[in-house]
């Protein structure tokens, strides 16, 4: 779904931004995909269940907590993320700046079924790691 400056605010616990106070940072909606949703969910430490749902069109992560590289411009203008993008800037992690630190704890924790999106989440995260 595209980013929309109408959506109200950020899921991330701990960031409080809202489209109408920063206009200028675009917020995403979960991805489809399950797998990289649950990702997503762990990512971000919430847990899907009666506490935190996602709703499509209601529920959103800002730009906040991605890297440049993982936001393209579309022509309109309208900012979206690209294929496969987690998450990873975070207020529990300076906001990136921790990385290095964290990947490996990250890493053990990330369990995954589906063993063709665990190869596509490898190959982002080891890509991710090298930077
Ligand atoms: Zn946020």
């Amino acid at each position: 779904m595209a980013a929309s400056t109408r959506s109200c605010c950020c899921s991330v616990p701990g960031c409080s931004t809202s489209g109408r106070r920063q206009p200028y940072l675009s917020f995403h909606a979960f991805p489809k995909d399950e797998t990289l949703r649950k990702s997503w969910v762990r990512l971000i430490r919430r847990d899907e269940g009666p506490s935190f749902s996602i709703l499509r069109g209601s529920t959103f992560i800002c730009s906040l907590h991605f890297n440049k590289e993982s936001i393209y411009v579309l022509e309109s203008g309208r900012k979206r993320l690209k294929a496969n993008t987690i998450p990873t800037r975070f207020p529990w992690n300076n906001w990136g700046d921790d990385q290095p630190r964290r990947w490996s704890v990250f890493d053990r924790n990330i369990t995954i079924c589906n063993s063709r999106s665990e190869q596509r989440e490898r190959a982002f995260w080891n890509s991710n790691k090298k930077q």
